[in-house]
């Protein structure tokens, strides 16, 4: 009697429970590819389908310059010269900027990490990434993209002359404001960032293929996308080799056609 009582309750309450909303965890996704290979556009995407901010590590650094931080000074010199900031520099500011109320529901990291060491970030504030997305693209095809970027400096937004133009020719489409050509895009510059990328940012896919001993089941998924075609067909191809429950939450809506 007592046991068929008890299971008249549990088949009460369980449907109950299931209906309840869990809080749902944060989604946190991280794009990495060589400048250039297109980060921030798919970023910009990423975020208008699926409501997440992005955090573009640049424009943090940058408001870091505006405030004149303690380390404006040293942060404003590596950028021109297209050197990396310190470790210990991106991880403080970066610590700073995921605390931030906006960041509640997930981030999608653009420009970050970078090294090695700053995968840590990700252990030390007990994130778990989704997804870890690789650009892959030659260095030729950077250095002629970069040669024609343009942008506009107060929002971050990027244009090319050749494959997105603004509709103004150097002028940002929503503000009316001049467009610039960043000091770091020169392609001596370009070629010095891209041996960055080479030696100190592949680390980075290791870590997120599994194949350092600190990763421990922090990332997720790793998603290798060829970044030399359009954005949409880049998003296609995201969406289709996302797991589907991923695809959702990044806002994948119809199945993608295209490889
Ligand atoms: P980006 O616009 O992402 O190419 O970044 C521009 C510059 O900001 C880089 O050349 C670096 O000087 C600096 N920077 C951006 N992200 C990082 C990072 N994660 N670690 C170190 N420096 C960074």
């Amino acid at each position: 009697m007592i046991l068929k009582l008890l299971t008249l309750m549990l088949s009460l309450l369980l449907p109950l429970c299931w209906a309840t909303d869990l809080p749902k965890s944060p989604t946190y996704i991280i794009l990495v590819g060589p400048p250039g290979s297109g980060k921030g556009t798919l970023s910009e995407k990423i975020a208008t389908e699926s409501q997440l901010p992005v955090i573009t590590t640049s424009q943090v650094l940058k408001r870091q310059l505006d405030a004149n931080t303690a380390q404006a000074k040293q942060i404003k010199q590596k950028m021109a010269a297209g050197e990396l900031i310190s470790d210990d520099t991106i991880l403080a500011v970066m610590k700073d900027e995921i605390a931030k109320p906006q960041y509640t529901n997930g981030a999608i990291f653009d420009g970050f990490p970078r090294t090695a060491s700053q995968t840590q970030f990700f252990e030390d504030n007990d994130l778990t990434v989704q997804m870890v997305v690789v650009l892959n693209i030659s260095d030729d095809e950077i250095v002629r993209r970069m040669q024609g970027r343009r942008v506009h400096g107060p929002s971050g937004r990027v244009y090319h002359v050749d494959n997105r133009p603004p509709v103004t020719p150097g002028v940002d489409d929503v503000t009316g404001e001049l467009l610039e050509q960043r000091a770091d895009d020169q392609p001596d510059i370009v070629r010095s960032r891209l041996t960055h990328y080479h030696s100190m940012t592949k680390p980075v896919i290791s870590w997120a293929n599994g194949e350092t001993m600190s990763v421990n089941g922090i990332v997720q998924q790793v998603i290798e996308l060829n970044a030399d075609q359009d954005l949409e067909q880049i998003w296609a191809s995201l969406c289709k080799k996302a797991p589907s429950q991923d695809a959702e939450s990044i806002g994948c809506h119809a199945p993608a056609e295209v490889s």
